[in-house]
């Protein structure tokens, strides 16, 4: 007779192969589709999307997961059933009903997006808009909560984080990083031209594949592809996909999203394979995700060591470009600092003060009856407080992220979670392994995987972000260390 766990384990393995055709297609969708298939492929995610929602919410898996949380299973066996146990048990709050409604309200506040951003006029979405944050706020109530309705919200991204927490975060990244940002050495403010020279784009190419190459991303079990968003996502450990885009006028565009990437796929790749399907085979969180990429993309994949290696092989495919421009040049080049309007073109310092500002709103959206005109009057009341930008139109300002019209709403707090717990992560890892550097300067990243591999990747989700970030560093998340990070990189 199969054990009870063994039901649960081929349950969830089965409910992960749906997921993984899900992802499968829609990889496809946004790399390889052609023009007229779309309404064809949203059909066919939908089907097997209620399919994947119908078994996990069956009444017989909510009778597995409590006949299974009652028995005394070893640690992670126990820790598997107990998330798995909340999943279930927050999915089933929703009707049918709900579910479909709000499938509705995105597609409809997706589709006036798209054309309000390409009209620059915000007005058309505006009405899509407080439709779908009437529709959140439901959501939240369904939910349930402590404290605060966005508690709700944030629980979904990043399990653990509260209102509370964030708050003390975000008040330092506003009181910190502004006049950090004020009081630096003119010299870091300075474009430099090397950066917008032409780089002819096979040979990007190139050079993108190298660096994932020297990362360690193994080609045997993934690819890269070309989109207009660059992305990962895995189909479970053996096949992790990666997508770039490549800008002939900035270099810098396609490597670090490369680098980003190659980060978020090295941990998809890293995770037990044993443990397929089930929460322990899993990422721990979008926060911890995000800190794999920004560690890659940041921590090291902008400091001197690494470009040490990697400057040689650049300047092999690019010997014009980056002629007389000396490796110092290249490093402080690279690390560049400019206010602008735009998210994702802002550097490592300003990145947080955009984020800042959408976790302001969007706390305030959950707290208070505010509609979508008036957060449209607070988003550029602050881009010019705190980043000193005056917004220019719509679809360079409340337009600009995807994030709203998906009915994302909690997300953005994690890009920020990401970076601080990077720089957390890598100090611990430079304190484990005091020759890093010097490894990095050799291309030699074994360290850095080792480090990874033990303190991160093989706990999947066994534990929650701040457990897991305690057990690797020695602490909870401290804001100081990314401080403390920025402040040695920009002090010379
Ligand atoms: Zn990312």
């Amino acid at each position: 007779m199969t054990s009870s766990y063994a039901s649960y384990q081929a349950l969830m393995q089965k409910i992960a192969d749906i997921s993984n055709a899900i992802a499968v297609m829609s990889w496809d969708n946004e790399v390889y589709l052609p023009d007229d298939s779309g309404p064809l492929r949203a059909r066919q995610i939908a089907t097997l999307a209620a399919l994947s929602h119908e078994l996990f919410t069956a009444k017989s898996t909510g009778k597995l997961l409590v006949d299974l949380s009652r028995e005394k299973l070893p640690f992670k066996k126990a820790k598997n059933i107990s998330i798995s146990l909340k999943d279930y048990q927050r999915d089933k709050k929703f009707t049918p009903d709900f579910v479909m409604q709000k499938s509705m309200v995105i597609s409809q506040a997706y589709h006036a997006w798209s054309e309000a951003k390409k009209k620059n006029d915000f007005n058309i979405f505006a009405p899509r808009l407080d439709a779908l944050i009437k529709l959140v706020k439901e959501e939240a109530t369904i939910l349930g909560y402590d404290e605060h309705p966005y508690n709700a919200m944030l629980e979904l991204y990043e399990p653990g984080i509260k209102v509370a927490k964030l708050d003390t975060l975000f008040d330092d990244v506003t009181s910190r990083l502004v006049p950090f940002i004020q009081n630096m050495d003119p010299s870091w403010k300075k474009k430099p031209s090397f950066l917008s020279a032409k780089f002819d784009k096979d040979l990007q190419w190139k050079f993108g594949i190298e660096v994932l190459k020297g990362m360690g991303y193994d080609f045997k079990k993934g690819r890269q592809d070309i989109s207009s968003h660059p992305f990962t996502i895995s189909f479970g450990t053996d096949d992790v996909r990666v997508t770039t885009r490549i800008d002939e006028r900035d270099f810098s565009n396609m490597t670090w999203s490369c680098i980003h990437e190659g980060g978020h796929a090295l941990y998809e790749q890293g995770l037990d394979a044993r443990e397929y399907g089930l929460p322990s085979g899993s990422a721990a969180s979008l926060g911890i995700h995000e800190s794999q990429s920004r560690l890659w993309e940041n921590n090291l994949g902008r400091s001197r060591s690494f470009w040490q290696h990697f400057y040689p092989m650049l300047k092999k495919y690019f010997p014009a470009q980056f002629k007389g421009v000396k490796p110092e040049d290249f490093y402080k080049g690279i690390n560049f600092i400019s206010k602008n309007a735009i998210r994702t073109e802002a550097d490592e310092l300003h990145y947080h003060l955009h984020v800042a500002i959408r976790y302001e709103l969007e706390k305030e959206i959950f707290s208070s009856p505010i509609k979508a005109k008036d957060l449209k009057q607070l988003w550029n009341e602050k881009y010019k407080a705190y980043l000193g930008v005056d917004i220019k139109n719509d679809s360079q300002g409340i337009l600009q992220d995807v994030h709203w019209s998906h009915g994302s709403f909690g997300y953005f707090p994690t890009y920020s979670l990401g970076s601080f717990y990077a720089a957390q992560f890598h100090h611990a890892m430079a304190a484990e392994h005091k020759d890093l550097e010097d490894q990095l300067a050799k291309g030699d990243f074994s360290s850095v995987h080792q480090w990874l591999k033990k303190h991160i990747y093989r706990h999947g989700k066994t534990y929650n972000a701040e457990e897991l970030c305690k057990k690797a560093t020695g602490s909870t998340l401290d804001f100081q260390y990314f401080m403390n990070y920025i402040s040695e990189k920009y002090s010379g």
